[in-house]
């Protein structure tokens, strides 16, 4: 039997590694209680190949198409690598979604939740769903305001018996956002919910030292996004 080869070194992904061990660590939290979701939006294939290579399987992505057009060729050469949805998703793109994504952080409305409800019966697929919660109520963010978290979840799971693997919140970018990881734990603590998505390059230690199960890093293992034209 071959071993396979050791994983080449990602310097950026190698330090953040073991900084979510250090800080996991610290909280009195297990070393595989974080999840790392390398978000790898914007940047082709080749910048990801390496970071596959260094051992990393769980990517993110906010946009359907620029997956479809990235991933199924990855995934021929790593068939275990698993795509996250972290960014909005429209009801017409729902059922290319379900066909794709290993899980959707980004459920934001009912409407969204029904649809995909539908699509998961057809396809038999049974990706992981997150629901997004705008802990700071800004008008430009998607998600259900705090005070509509409660009855969003219920929706989700008593009218579309939805599985929700977790809540997502992305603070506003101004703030201390260690009040919001708290307040989304706390709208999953009473709802019964253990999946937490929150923390991004910036932020994910606060997240972890909050309760976080998935962080979202992006510009800390790629490098700066050039924005979308
Ligand atoms: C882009 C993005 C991230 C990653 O952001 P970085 O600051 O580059 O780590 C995380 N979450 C969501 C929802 C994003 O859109």
């Amino acid at each position: 039997m071959s071993t396979p080869p050791d994983p080449s070194p990602h310097g950026p992904l190698e330090a953040i590694r073991t900084r979510i061990k250090s800080v996991a660590a610290d909280a009195g939290r297990a070393s595989d209680a974080v999840t790392l979701v390398a978000v790898s939006k914007t940047f082709p294939a080749e910048a990801i190949v390496p970071v596959l290579e260094a051992g990393q399987r769980v990517f993110g992505e906010n946009r359907v198409q620029e997956a479809q057009e990235k991933w199924p060729t990855l995934r021929e050469t790593f068939p275990d690598a698993h795509v996250h949805l972290i960014g909005p998703l429209q009801t017409n793109k729902a059922k290319d979604a379900v066909a794709l994504f290993d899980a959707i952080h980004s459920v934001d409305r009912v409407k969204l939740a029904r649809v995909l409800a539908r699509e998961i019966k057809a396809q038999g697929r049974d990706p992981d769903l997150y629901l997004q919660i705008n802990t700071g109520e800004e008008p430009q963010k998607s998600g259900a305001s705090p005070a509509d978290a409660d009855g969003f979840i219920a929706a989700c799971r008593e009218e579309h018996c939805l599985r929700i693997a977790g809540l997502m919140c992305i603070p506003p970018a101004d703030e201390d956002p260690a009040p919001h990881f708290d307040l989304l734990a706390e709208i999953a603590r009473r709802n019964g919910i253990d999946g937490l998505s929150m923390g991004m390059s910036a932020d994910y230690d606060v997240a972890i030292a909050h309760g976080a199960t998935h962080v979202r890093v992006g510009s800390a293992i790629f490098g700066k996004r050039t924005p979308h034209p």
